[in-house]
């Protein structure tokens, strides 16, 4: 399948070079903030929202205009650009997966994407407009002709360029491992082998020095990077051919012996080994958890395929609407930070989608 994915290298420009991405930025800030409010503006009159190729036409009108001569020294293709995310940040605001867009200010990160006319070469990079060519540390190859690079300012002051490659990524080959991932506090990831991997942001010193305000943000950055987790699991997984399930945040995985199924009452997290009072079996606690996700992992998978077989059945028989399972197999898993809702919501929509052109 052809993946797209980002790299990001540090550059060094020079205080000329400075002054000119300062004008890039500051002229792509303007179009997006001029666009945004004539958007609003429209709406307002006839309650319509404008596009992407109608915003595109009146950009070069604009250029042609007294006052606007000085949109000429920036990349056009970055000012292009520039209506573009605006426009995607509009579709994102109507499908509700974002807030509306807000005016972007000059305190914030500065960025400009273009798609024509850069390239990169031993250490140095080159873009459109500027004569001189900016030093570049890049620590690794690029797997393709890059197809865009985005050039940024971090509000402390230092700059970067991501460059977006296209390129096919092959499958590993077959394999019929299956793994069970438990995703602890203490330790990141536990999985049914046995496997323990520690997260190094969270030391014990660390911990230790966070007063009980900062434990609470310390709950919500867990959350956010569980959440960061599981939607790489998910899109690698997917890259490498395999499959990926998450199963219920409410299934009792730790209060459950691996080896019998009888289900414990309470299982305080300070209790990190217990045994099983009816088949006195020695558990670690998140080597069972793991053991009994991968368990449920592949029956809720089987039972998947069986529905998908029954209502194949139905369908032939005429029984029945297509859409039933469609929305089951699309269904989300309970999302654990917000980032995984707005990916969840997502889903919604595809949802809707799916439904509504099995209804027409
Ligand atoms: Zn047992």
């Amino acid at each position: 399948m052809e993946i797209q994915k980002g790299y990001k290298f540090r550059i060094y420009p020079t205080k000329e070079q400075e002054i000119f991405l300062s004008n890039q930025f500051g002229g792509v800030r303007f179009i997006y903030n001029y666009f945004l409010n004539r958007r609003k503006e429209e709406y307002l009159i006839n309650k319509k929202s404008s596009s992407y190729y109608k915003d595109a036409k009146y950009l070069t009108e604009l250029k042609q205009q007294d006052g606007y001569e000085w949109m000429n020294n920036i990349d056009s293709q970055a000012l292009q650009q520039s209506l573009r995310h605006l426009d995607t940040a509009y579709n994102m605001f109507f499908r509700e997966i974002c807030d509306f867009p807000q005016f972007k200010r000059r305190s914030n990160n500065q960025s400009f994407t273009t798609t024509q006319g850069f390239g990169i070469e031993d250490n140095i990079l080159y873009i459109p407009k500027l004569k001189t060519l900016i030093k570049i540390t890049q620590d690794r190859e690029l797997p393709s002709k890059p197809v865009s690079v985005t050039i940024s300012k971090t509000s402390s002051g230092k700059y970067y360029a991501s460059f977006t490659c296209k390129f096919e990524q092959e499958p590993l080959p077959k394999s019929e491992n299956k793994i069970g991932i438990d995703l602890g506090i203490k330790e990141l990831v536990i999985t049914s082998n046995g496997d323990h991997f520690t997260n190094p942001k969270l030391t014990k010193q660390f911990q230790k020095e966070l007063t009980h305000k900062q434990r609470k943000l310390s709950k919500k950055k867990e959350r956010i990077e569980k959440g960061e987790l599981i939607i790489q699991l998910r899109y690698k997984a997917e890259w490498a051919g395999r499959t990926f399930y998450q199963i219920s945040t409410w299934f009792p995985s730790s209060k459950t012996c691996n080896d019998c199924h009888y289900i414990m009452d309470k299982l305080p997290l300070n209790i990190r080994t217990w045994i099983c009072p009816n088949c006195h079996t020695e558990h670690d606690r998140d080597i069972n958890a793991a053991k009994n996700i991968l368990e449920k992992g592949l029956k809720d998978l089987e039972d998947l395929k069986n529905d998908q077989k029954i209502s194949n059945k139905i369908e032939k028989s005429g029984l029945g609407t297509k859409s039933d399972l469609k929305q089951k197999l699309v269904e989300s898993p309970t999302s654990v930070s917000k980032k995984l809702k707005k990916s969840s919501k997502q889903v919604g929509v595809k949802k809707q989608e799916i439904s509504d052109s099995f209804q027409k």
